[in-house]
C-alpha cells in the first residue's frame, strides 16, 4: 500500500476534528466531556502543537531572512522585491475589499435586522494604534526585546540590516555566514520534526473549537456568516487562482495540494503569525522559492497582508450600516476601501484582532463602534476562514514575486497526497 503523505494525514485530522467536534457539541456540558475530553486531552494536544510551531517563528524568521538577504547580493534587488511585494499586497487587499463590498451589497445580510434583535456579546472595544506609531515601531530600539515579544516587523528590519552588513563584509565574515546557513538548516529540520505531529495537533484544535463553538446562537447572523464566507471563497478561488494561472502558469489544484498543510494549520490556529513556519517551509520546500524572496515576503505578509481580514471588515461595515439604518454614500465606500486596507495592515496575525481593528473603519464612516459587539459572538469561525485566506494570499504573492524575479518554481505535485 502507498504510504500516506503528511498532507493527507493533516487533511484527515482536519475533517475528523470537525466531525468529532460536532458530535461532542451537544454533550459539551457533561462533566466528563468538559473536564477530560475538551479541558484536558484536546487542550493538551492542541496547545502543545500551537506552542511548538510558535516556538519556531522567531528563530526561523530571523535566521532565514538574514541568510536570504545576505544572499541577495545587492541592495537594489532588495528595494525592488520590497516595492513589488508591498505593491502586490496593497493591490490584492484593495481587490478583496471591493469584492466584499460588492458581494455584501448584493446579499444585504443586515436587511430586516435591528441592533436589539441580535445578542450582544461584548461592550468594550479597544481602539487601535495611530498610523505614525505603526511606522515608528518598525525600527526596534532593542532587537532582543523585539524577539522576546515576537514583533515581526522589528525582527524583519533587524534581520535585513544584519544581512546587508554580512553582504558588505563579504569574505571577511565567511564563518559567520556559515553559522547562519547551518542554523537555517537546523531550524528547518526542527519545523519538519514538529510537523510530524501536525495531523494530531490540527485534529485536537479543530475538535475543541467545534465542540465549543456555540453555532446554535448563529441563527440571525447566518446570512452575515455566509456572506463573509462567500466573499472569502470568491477571493481565494478567483483572484488568487486567476493571478497564479496568468502569471505563474500554475494549476490551482497543484497549488492547493501543495499548500494544504499551511491552510489547515492557519484554519485550526486562526493565526497567520503562528503559521509562518509552515507557510515558509512549504513555499521553500514544495514550490522551491528561494530564501531571499520567501523569507522576506512570508513574515512580512503574515504581518501586514490580511485580505481575509479586509473582506470581513468590508462585509461587517455593510452589515452594521444596515442594522443601524445608515445609508453609505459612494464617498463612504472609498473611505472604507482606504481605511480597511490600512486596518488590515495594522492587524496582528493573531486570533481575533481583525475585529478590533474594525473599529478604525467604523469610526471613519461614522458608524457606532458598538456594532462590533453584534458580530463578536460568531467571529471565531470566521476568524478561522479569514486566516486561511490571509495565509494563502501571502503564498500567492511569494510565488508571483519569485516568478517575476526569474526563479524556477516547482509545479510538480506528483508526490503530494
Ligand atoms: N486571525 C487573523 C490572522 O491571524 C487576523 C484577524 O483577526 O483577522 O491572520
Amino acid at each position: 500500500m502507498k504510504k500516506m503523505t503528511l498532507t493527507t494525514k493533516i487533511f484527515i485530522g482536519l475533517i475528523s476534528g470537525i466531525i468529532l467536534g460536532l458530535i461532542l457539541y451537544p454533550m459539551r456540558e457533561v462533566p466528563f466531556v468538559t473536564n477530560y475530553i475538551i479541558g484536558f486531552f484536546l487542550k493538551l494536544g492542541g496547545s502543545i502543537f500551537i506552542n511548538a510551531i510558535k516556538m519556531m517563528v522567531v528563530p526561523l524568521v530571523f535566521i532565514s531572512l538574514t541568510v536570504g538577504s545576505s544572499a541577495m547580493g545587492d541592495i537594489k534587488k532588495l528595494g525592488r522585491i520590497g516595492a513589488k511585494t508591498l505593491g502586490f499586497y496593497l493591490f490584492t487587499t484593495a481587490i478583496a475589499i471591493v469584492i466584499a463590498l460588492t458581494f455584501a451589497n448584493l446579499i444585504n445580510p443586515g436587511a430586516g435586522l435591528s441592533a436589539d434583535s441580535i445578542e450582544k456579546t461584548a461592550k468594550t472595544i479597544k481602539s487601535s494604534k495611530s498610523f505614525v506609531d505603526v511606522l515608528i515601531d518598525i525600527i526596534p530600539s532593542n532587537p532582543i526585546a523585539s524577539m522576546a515579544n515576537g514583533n515581526m516587523l522589528q525582527i524583519i528590519s533587524f534581520a535585513l540590516l544584519t544581512g546587508a552588513a554580512l553582504t558588505v563584509l563579504g569574505d571577511k565574515v565567511i564563518r559567520v555566514k556559515e553559522v547562519f546557513n547551518q542554523a537555517n538548516d537546523l531550524v528547518l529540520e526542527m519545523v519538519n520534526l514538529i510537523m510530524l505531529v501536525a495531523p494530531f495537533g490540527v485534529f485536537c484544535l479543530i475538535t475543541k473549537t467545534f465542540a465549543t463553538l456555540g453555532y446554535t446562537a448563529m441563527g440571525p447572523l447566518l446570512k452575515y456568516i455566509l456572506t463573509v464566507i462567500g466573499a472569502l471563497f470568491i477571493h481565494g478561488l478567483f483572484t488568487y487562482q486567476g493571478l497564479l494561472i496568468a502569471i505563474v502558469k500554475m494549476h490551482p489544484l497543484v497549488f492547493f495540494k501543495k499548500f494544504l498543510p499551511a491552510i489547515s494549520v492557519a484554519f485550526s490556529t486562526s493565526s497567520s503569525g503562528a503559521t509562518i513556519p509552515v507557510t515558509l517551509e512549504t513555499v521553500q520546500e514544495e514550490f522551491g522559492v528561494s530564501k531571499s524572496v520567501s523569507s522576506f515576503t512570508i513574515p512580512l505578509g503574515a504581518t501586514i497582508n490580511m485580505d481575509g481580514t479586509a473582506i470581513l471588515q468590508g462585509v461587517a461595515v455593510v452589515f452594521i450600516a444596515a442594522v443601524y439604518n445608515v445609508d453609505l454614500t459612494m464617498g463612504d465606500y472609498v473611505a472604507v476601501i482606504l481605511t480597511a486596507t490600512l486596518a488590515s495592515i495594522g492587524t496582528a496575525g493573531v486570533p481575533g484582532v481583525g475585529l478590533i481593528m474594525l473599529s478604525m473603519v467604523l469610526t471613519q464612516v461614522g458608524l457606532p463602534i458598538e456594532g462590533i459587539a453584534l458580530i463578536m459572538g460568531v467571529d471565531r469561525i470566521l476568524d478561522m476562514a479569514r486566516t486561511a485566506v490571509n495565509v494563502t494570499g501571502d503564498a500567492v504573492c511569494t510565488l508571483i514575486i519569485a516568478q517575476t524575479e526569474g526563479e524556477k518554481i516547482d509545479k510538480d505535485a506528483k508526490h503530494i497526497m
